[in-house]
């Protein structure tokens, strides 16, 4: 479960380890070393390589380019945020902006989810919320939309995230959730999000 609250599994741009301190790094170091970047998709500026320019968590531009000129970024749209497992920073000569190159051989490791950087720390408590579902110590399952506890909740099939309680009103109050809840916009992000990071 990411804990999208912790700057050493989440840090911003000039929190990354830049490129040089991983090659002098010893390798033990890093080994077991888990950290993701999240930028928020600011412009397509693709002109001959892939290219974007993002924003990190504390509203930092910077660009990203990758080396496998075949990387796809359609699904990168203006507002949804990138996730670059263990990201790098390269930093340049004196007076020229730090930036992002993603090897070739780890672009297809990059992934995007359909929802601003805002609405994903968001998502981050309301995974911490339904981790009840886990067995985690102190959590309680609960419907999405009623807040009721008892009776068997049925998870929603699109994300098999939230849940919803049982037979009599499950109708309801998934329709409540769906549309006056917001869970229309969220469904396909939390999907994308326990893709990323199943556990
Ligand atoms: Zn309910
Ligand atoms: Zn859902």
């Amino acid at each position: 479960m990411p804990d999208f609250t912790d700057p050493a599994q989440f840090p911003a741009f000039y929190e990354l380890p830049s490129d040089a301190e991983i090659a002098n790094a010893p390798a033990e170091g890093l080994a077991g070393a888990a950290w993701w970047m999240l930028a928020q998709v600011k412009v397509n500026m693709t002109l001959t390589k892939p290219t974007l320019i993002v924003t990190d968590r504390r509203g930092l531009d910077f660009a990203v380019t990758f080396e496998d000129s075949s990387m796809d970024l359609k699904g990168y749209r203006k507002g949804y945020t990138m996730v670059v497992p263990r990201a790098q920073r390269t930093d340049r000569e004196e007076g020229k902006k730090a930036v992002m190159r993603i090897e070739a051989k780890d672009c297809k490791s990059v992934q995007v989810i359909p929802a601003k950087m805002a609405q994903l720390l968001e998502l981050g408590q309301v995974l911490d919320m339904m981790s009840a579902d886990d067995g985690a110590e102190g959590k309680v399952q609960k419907c999405a939309a009623c807040g009721k506890t008892e009776g068997s909740l049925a998870r929603c099939t699109g994300c098999g995230t939230v849940r919803y309680c049982s037979k009599t009103c499950e109708q309801e109050c998934q329709l409540k959730g769906w549309s006056e809840l917001g869970h229309k916009s969220n469904c396909k992000s939390l999907k994308a999000i326990k893709t990323i990071w199943p556990s």
